[in-house]
């Protein structure tokens, strides 16, 4: 049953008590409460409608102090389905050497491991509509780029697989109408969470409608399943019993914002020959038709640098332009300086062709504990303070950027492939990451770290809040590093298992 919180007479939740309260129906909250709630009685509670509106969207305004990053109420939606509504489908589990500690990165490491998750990747990749042809097609060629950097020991050629993407809202709306133990309201927005008088469990959430009205729900379990900004949002602004805010003892909830640094590092122009070579090859898949590498464990540690993925895209099928010696024009002209001084040499304006292709990075960003979602002043009309995001980079993630893309350009220069032209903010000197525009991928996660003690974690291996019994986090804010695939793959693959912990101490697991 679905219901307009919104719409409703009296108070349906007076004298109730759920098994389970789930608080935010995006990936996370969806995934939980179906599967939570063939046994078990679940209540999920929407803060937004079926479909966008500017009212509940506005509820995500915030302001960023950091890094440039995107506008806080875009990078996100805020209504039934979560941010699946525009996702893009990216897929790839984390590595295993995500989850080990690195002796060169500070905080690294999770108190889980790889194989924790393992069981729940084919679970995940249905839920998330990957099917085995989604694989195929990639490139996987003998002797054209692919084959010539993966031979390098220090990268290894990968795979994406790519989700339909599944819109979770409409994928599942029927289902959860149909399911008898499974009620879910929309227009319900979480606006306080309450304890018991000892402050060791929580007793009831607090709901708000669009029309002002209050409810208190009362369940034996509650997860925060409201995406990885407004996770810490809440845990901080429910802060009537403990003045810090629930989860909070140590001063970590919201700290560890860690994001997936993307951004085109450099462009390239062919040889000939590699040319002639990846023209036989060629498929106009935009998707399929790229390389994917990421770096072996040895080159990040011999470099001390994190994780990372790189893309080579083509511009168009090789061999239909100009000759290496021509196009190799082109990497002067991405240089404006280069370019002047080239003009003043020959006296008159460049004829610029165009590169073959670009490279793209994305990147796994080192724990820092100063990068972090924080309250402002400034409260939404439900009196809840708005998010100040504070997005810090250190000189890690910029090194680890600026060696792959160099080790590229050898190998690019020294198997005969090309030229790779690095762009002029990654080969400067210090820290500075470009600011005028957001070099981010809208993957919000470690604002509620997972750790093994609460001096280095907000929730513990089982996603439990440290110092309060009956409260969850779900969904990437857990994660406790982020390496540099997309989260909804693990944040799907974490959830399925904190269903059977939850199915676990209920008592029924299957
Ligand atoms: C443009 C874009 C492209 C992306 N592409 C990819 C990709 O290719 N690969 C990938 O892995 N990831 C991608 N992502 C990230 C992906 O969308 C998220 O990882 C995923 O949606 C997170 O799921 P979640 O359930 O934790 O949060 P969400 O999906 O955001 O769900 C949170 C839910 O909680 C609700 N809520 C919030 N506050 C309250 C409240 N106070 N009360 C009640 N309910 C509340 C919200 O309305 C929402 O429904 C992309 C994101 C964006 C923005």
């Amino acid at each position: 049953m679905i219901t307009d919180l919104d719409t409703v007479d009296g108070d349906p939740f007076k004298n109730k008590k759920f098994d389970v309260c789930i608080c935010g129906a995006g990936v996370t909250g969806i995934t939980l409460a179906l599967k939570l709630s063939r046994k078990l009685n679940v209540i999920l509670l929407e803060g937004g409608g079926f479909e966008y509106t500017d009212h509940s969207q506005d509820l995500y305004f915030g302001k960023s102090i950091g890094q440039d990053y995107f506008d806080l109420a875009a990078t996100r939606l805020r209504y039934f389905g979560g941010t699946s509504n525009h996702w893009a489908g990216w897929c790839h589990p984390l590595d295993s050497h995500d989850f080990t500690s690195k002796p060169y990165v500070k905080h690294s490491g999770w108190p889980i491991e790889r194989s924790n998750l393992d069981p729940y990747l084919k679970e995940a990749e249905y839920i998330l509509d990957i099917t085995e042809d989604s694989e195929e097609g990639q490139r996987d060629s003998q002797e054209d780029i692919g084959n010539t950097i993966g031979a390098s020991t220090d990268f290894r050629q990968f795979k994406y697989k790519w989700s339909a993407p599944t819109r979770f809202g409409e994928k599942y709306k029927a289902e959860i109408e149909r399911l008898p133990h499974l009620a879910c309201y929309l227009n319900a927005n979480i606006v306080d969470m309450s304890l018991f008088e000892n402050l060791s469990a929580m007793e009831h959430v607090e709901v708000r409608n669009f029309t002002g009205k209050t409810f208190k729900i009362h369940a034996q379990t509650f997860v925060l399943a409201a995406g990885g900004i407004e996770n810490p949002r809440i845990l901080l602004n429910c802060n009537s019993q403990i003045q810090t805010g629930l989860g909070n003892d140590h001063d970590l909830v919201g700290r560890f914002f860690t994001e997936h640094p993307n951004k085109t590092v450099a462009s390239f122009v062919l040889e000939d020959k590699a040319k002639e070579v990846i023209a036989k090859n060629w498929t106009s898949d935009r998707r399929n038709g790229n390389w994917y590498f990421s770096p072996s464990r040895n080159f990040m540690d011999q470099n001390k640098i994190l994780n990372f993925g790189i893309l080579v895209e083509l511009h168009r099928k090789p061999n239909s332009g100009a000759t290496f010696n021509e196009t190799l024009k082109s990497l002067v002209c991405r240089s404006q300086w280069a370019q002047s001084a080239a003009e003043k040499l020959q006296g008159d304006a460049m004829d610029c062709p165009s590169e073959d292709g670009w490279i793209r990075i994305v990147s796994e960003q080192a724990p820092n504990p100063w990068s972090r979602v924080n309250l402002g002043q400034e409260v939404d009309r439900f009196g809840m303070r708005r998010v100040v995001l504070d997005w810090k980079l250190s000189e890690i993630d910029k090194r680890t950027i600026q060696r792959a893309t160099i080790r590229l350009g050898e190998i690019f220069a020294g198997q005969g492939l090309g030229r790779l032209h690095i762009d002029d903010w990654l080969v400067s000197e210090g820290l500075d990451f470009p600011d005028n525009d957001a070099i981010a991928s809208n993957h919000h996660m470690c604002t509620t770290r997972m750790g093994e003690t609460p001096r280095d974690g907000v929730v513990d291996p089982n996603q439990r809040v440290f110092g309060i019994d009956n409260l969850y986090v779900g969904g990437s804010s857990v994660f406790a590093t982020s390496g540099f695939e997309g989260p909804t793959i693990t944040i799907v693959q974490m959830t399925l298992r904190l269903a059977d912990h939850l199915n676990t101490i209920h008592g029924t697991h299957i």
